[in-house]
Order: structure tokens, then C-alpha cells, then sequence
């Protein structure tokens, strides 16, 4: 495969297959390690002269076959996958930085990875600051001389806003600094960061990316030279994938394109029926013109992606009642399912934060996160309905009773 056939055609065609019985489909290599064919074969592998596969925590042909695809999809030079999504946002700084280097990190990542940054990284000597994706007159400034990572997440989790890529990978460039995306939200059929000027993607191929809610595994793909540092880290901590993991994944990004299609087109449809209703505060979405980066989102994503945040009338109370009449709509912290996923980040992930933290990440207490599944839309639509129409009363009582 080339960078000259289209998305899906990469996604369908990469394959690593080097089979004896012609099989179609890409089979499984369940195997820890490989043998050599000679003592010189042995020596060669062990030397870097010559490509093959030594030990399962090192390469296999499942994960080399992902890899291969998503780097496809990407536009990256290399990559390596990992068993989790976490376990490539560590890898990707831990391997990069050193003692005494910094941060700068957009304020709403994922909720681990703020653990990493604030409990993880300091215990080495590796400080961050946080700054607001929305606010691009403040990444400049805040800068220090031992700055050596940008690392964004965009769009943002749950708030939902976007920083300009391309202009970060213009201001990391001046800075000589690396940029990291984490790309989970938008998969690579939306966007696509190292063409901005990312140097390394992250990914949690937890979410779309399986897109079926069946395993964890995450990724890190970019430049040859950062990944060959990353590449030497992995293989001795090893956070390596499973064969089988991987397995699945490359099956997966087969249909990553139709998912995605399904995924936005539904998100869309929800967030313009739910737009101006009088149950809600506001809906939020990328592509619905009341964004504040719609603009910005029609330049850098090819859609809006599957998740919608909007905020029920009522707050705290309203938006737990909300989740208690969902019928149909799946109750879980997780995203990127072909089921139709329903959080509220005021209760459950984002609890343990203060009110005016919370309100510094945008998470107003009747603040619920939809990631749009694959079911049909009317009957998404009804579920949410009915459970809006089911709390109505919450709204009419006054906070003070
Ligand atoms: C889920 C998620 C992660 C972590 O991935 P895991 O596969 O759960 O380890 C990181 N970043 C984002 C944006 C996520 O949604």
C-alpha cells in the first residue's frame, strides 16, 4: 500500500500476511518468540541488519500489521502499538524527556493522563503546566526555558473545544519543541495531526479505533528519529500489545471509515435536534455553527465526530434523574462504542474535582457527554427524549426547596 490510494483502501489492504496456506484474512500469531535459521541469521536480527521479528514483547506480524496501517492513516514515518492507551501517553514523555525538562499541557486532558502529569512525571523531576485550549494568546507565554513537549488533546474531553493544530505545530516548531496529540476523539479518518506538524500521535485504540468496546490497546506513531528513542524504551519496560489485540484492531480499522461516517452523521443529526431545546442549556458540537471553533473545526476535522456534550436544565439533580430514565442508552465512563455511550462528568468522572476546578474544565453540573453509537438514530433520539420529557419536573422545583 501507498499514500496514493484512499483511506479506506489502505485500512482494507495493508496486510502483512507471509502465509503458507494463501489464506485471505490475516491469521493470528500466537507465538512469544521466532526462531532463526542459522546462528548468522541470529546475529544479524540481534544487529539491526536485517528486519524480522526476535520476541513478541519486541515486534510481532499481528501488531506490525496494525502498526503499519495506522502510520498509513496517520501519514507518520513509524510507530509502535501498546497495551493500553495509557501505556503510549507514558511511554511517548517518558522516553522523550528528562529530569528537569517541562510540559505544557492543554488544561482538560484525559483523566489519567492529568494523574501522570500532576502525581507520575513529578516523582522524576518532570513538571507541567497546564493552559487553556481555548486561549491561544496564552501558550507562548507560558513557555519556559526548559519547556521541551507540547502535549493536546483537541477536540477536548468532555468540553469539546479545539485548538489550532496547524498553528501549535508552527509555534512548537519556532520553540523546537515536541508536539504530542493525543488523536483518540478524532481517529485519523477526521484528522489527521502529524500533517499540522505533530510530531508524535498518541492514541487509546480503546475507543474508535477498536470502535466495538472489546479490548484496550493505545499507539504511538511519528517521526523516525523520536520513535527509535520510544522504540528502545518500549522494548525494555515493555508495554507491548498482544498478538491478539492487534489481531482484532486491524480488523477493526477495516471499518473504521464507515463507523466513522455513521458515527458523525448521527452525532450531527442529535445535536441539531437537540439544539435550541427547551429542556437544555446549550448543546455543544464541532460542527454546529453555535461552536465557538466552528470555523476552526470545519478546517481541521473532515467531520465533527461522534460526541456531543449539551447541559440539562435542573443541574446536578436533573442530570443524575436524566441518566436514571435512559432506557435504551448505555450508563459507562467509556466512549467510542457502537453502542450509544451516556456520562455525567459532574457525578462520576470528574467528581473528585471542586466546583471551581470543574468549572475551569467547562463541567457544569447538568453537563451530560453522548458518544453517538451505530443504532438508529430515531431510536437514539427517542431514548433521550423520553428521559428529558420523564425529568421535566426536576426543572419547575426552585433550588432553594
Ligand atoms: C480513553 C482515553 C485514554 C486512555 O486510553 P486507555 O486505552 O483507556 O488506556 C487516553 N486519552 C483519551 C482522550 C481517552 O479517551
Amino acid at each position: 500500500m501507498s499514500q496514493e490510494h484512499h483511506f479506506e483502501t489502505k485500512a482494507i489492504r495493508t496486510q502483512n500476511a507471509n502465509s503458507l496456506f494463501r489464506e485471505h484474512s490475516t491469521p493470528i500469531y500466537m507465538t512469544s518468540s521466532f526462531t532463526f535459521e542459522d546462528a548468522e541469521h541470529a546475529r544479524s536480527l540481534f544487529a539491526d541488519e536485517q528486519e524480522g521479528n526476535i520476541y513478541t514483547r519486541f515486534s510481532n506480524p499481528n501488531t506490525s500489521e496494525f502498526i503499519e496501517k495506522l502510520c498509513l492513516l496517520e501519514g507518520t514515518e513509524d510507530g509502535i502499538a501498546t497495551s493500553s492507551g495509557m501505556s503510549a501517553m507514558f511511554s511517548s514523555i517518558a522516553a522523550l524527556l528528562e529530569h528537569g525538562d517541562h510540559i505544557l499541557a492543554s488544561r482538560s486532558v484525559f483523566g489519567s493522563t492529568h494523574q501522570l502529569l500532576t502525581q507520575v512525571f513529578p516523582k522524576w523531576g518532570i513538571q507541567h503546566t497546564y493552559v487553556d485550549i481555548d486561549k491561544p494568546e496564552d501558550w507562548e507565554a507560558a513557555i519556559q526555558d526548559n519547556t521541551k513537549m507540547i502535549f493536546v488533546e483537541t477536540p477536548s474531553n468532555p468540553g469539546l473545544d479545539l485548538i489550532d493544530l496547524s498553528w501549535l505545530g508552527i509555534l512548537a516548531k519556532k520553540h523546537q519543541l515536541i508536539l504530542n496529540v493525543d488523536n483518540c476523539f478524532a481517529t485519523p479518518y477526521l484528522q489527521q495531526p502529524a500533517r499540522f506538524g505533530a510530531h508524535i500521535v498518541t492514541h487509546s485504540a480503546t475507543k474508535f479505533i477498536d470502535g466495538q468496546g472489546r479490548t484496550i490497546a493505545g499507539a504511538i506513531l511519528g517521526e523516525q528519529s523520536l520513535m527509535e528513542k520510544i522504540r528502545f524504551f518500549a522494548r525494555h519496560t515493555g508495554p507491548s500489545l498482544s498478538p491478539f489485540n492487534a489481531w482484532v484492531l486491524s480488523k477493526s480499522l477495516e471499518t473504521l471509515q464507515v463507523r466513522m461516517d455513521r458515527h458523525c452523521d448521527s452525532a450531527f443529526q442529535l445535536a441539531q435536534h437537540l439544539e435550541g431545546h427547551e429542556e437544555l442549556d446549550f448543546v455543544k458540537y464541532p460542527f454546529l455553527p453555535s461552536h465557538p471553533a466552528y470555523d476552526l473545526a470545519k478546517r481541521q476535522m473532515k467531520a465533527g465526530g461522534a460526541l456531543i456534550t449539551f447541559s440539562v436544565k435542573g443541574g446536578l439533580e436533573r442530570g443524575r434523574a436524566f441518566l436514571n430514565h435512559l432506557k435504551l442508552l448505555s450508563l459507562t465512563a467509556n466512549l467510542g462504542d457502537t453502542r450509544t455511550t451516556v456520562t455525567h462528568p459532574a457525578s462520576t468522572t470528574h467528581s473528585k474535582l471542586s466546583d471551581a476546578e470543574r468549572a475551569e474544565v467547562g463541567i457544569l453540573p447538568g453537563l451530560v457527554r453522548v458518544s453517538v453509537g451505530l443504532e438508529h438514530i430515531e431510536d437514539i433520539l427517542k431514548d433521550i427524549e423520553n428521559a428529558l420529557e420523564a425529568t421535566k419536573k426536576h426543572v419547575t422545583i426552585p433550588a432553594s426547596q
